[in-house]
């Protein structure tokens, strides 16, 4: 069985270097102090600190285990962060159609497949969020006309490199009220996001991922799944305790 995929998406957070330096070395002592790592590690900082956390992931333990991801690329090349500047920073992994980017800064559609499309043009994996905003009676359509809109245009083989992580926007620590899905109804969702794929495309390395509010607490229910083939985490990432103990369950 591959590697469950475990990717740390930091937000806007921690406040400082010297935090963020707190993480990545007490995330460093534990898989240095441990041979049973059964994860593939992706962090996501923000783009002020994505310079010297790929610079630290360059060292020791971090190094064989883990890999640098950005939270944003640009539309075009030449705009701030484009893709050939993250590519440049060593980053392997960029997430796209974030529901912080879809809805409450407004992207489209149409600008998260821009965003695909130049992820993959610049020989990166897409981290892709598909996720409802309410588990309502039409969620299931939601979410084939997300996908529908968010991979307009691309092939199978261009769908195949992609990271597909589900997470309901309702689900999310940040959201009002939220409340993490029961891997139940993660598993549903994932099945609903492969049949809306499996008309147009056929996917053998597609890797399908569940996010929101995972916390030491849950993290067996989701990667215990054949299905769910990692998490991820935000608000519990940058908390260095909760992440390694996180990280000891996988
Ligand atoms: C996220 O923002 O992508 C996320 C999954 O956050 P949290 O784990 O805090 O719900």
């Amino acid at each position: 069985m591959s590697k469950k995929y475990i990717i740390s998406n930091w937000k806007n957070l921690p406040a400082s270097w010297a935090e963020a330096e707190q993480i990545l070395d007490f995330t460093d002592d534990y898989l240095g102090s441990t041979n049973e790592r059964e994860f593939s590690l992706v962090f996501c900082p923000p783009t002020v600190f994505l310079e010297e956390v790929g610079d630290v992931l360059k060292t020791s333990h971090l190094e064989h285990q883990s890999s640098l991801g950005a939270q944003d690329v640009s539309l075009k090349d030449g705009e701030q962060i484009s893709g050939q500047a993250l590519k440049r920073l060593g980053v392997e992994y960029v997430i796209v159609g974030h529901s912080d980017r879809r809805w409450r800064l407004g992207e489209s559609g149409e600008v998260v497949n821009k965003k695909l499309k130049t992820v993959l043009a610049n020989e990166m994996t897409p981290i892709v969020c598909i996720g409802e905003k309410t588990r309502d009676d039409g969620f299931r359509d939601f979410l084939k006309q997300q996908i529908s809109e968010t991979f307009s245009g691309l092939n199978s083989d261009e769908v195949s490199k992609c990271i597909i992580a589900y997470e309901p926007v309702w689900a999310i620590s940040t959201t009002p009220g939220a409340r993490p899905d029961t891997p139940e109804s993660a598993l549903e969702s994932i099945r609903i996001i492969k049949e809306a794929f499996s008309t147009n495309y056929q996917l053998p390395t597609t890797r399908y991922l569940y996010g929101g509010s995972v916390t030491s607490k849950n993290v067996t229910d989701f990667i215990g799944q054949k299905e769910i083939e990692g998490v991820l985490v935000g608000g519990a990432s940058v908390n260095k305790e909760e992440f390694v103990k996180i990280l000891k369950l996988v």
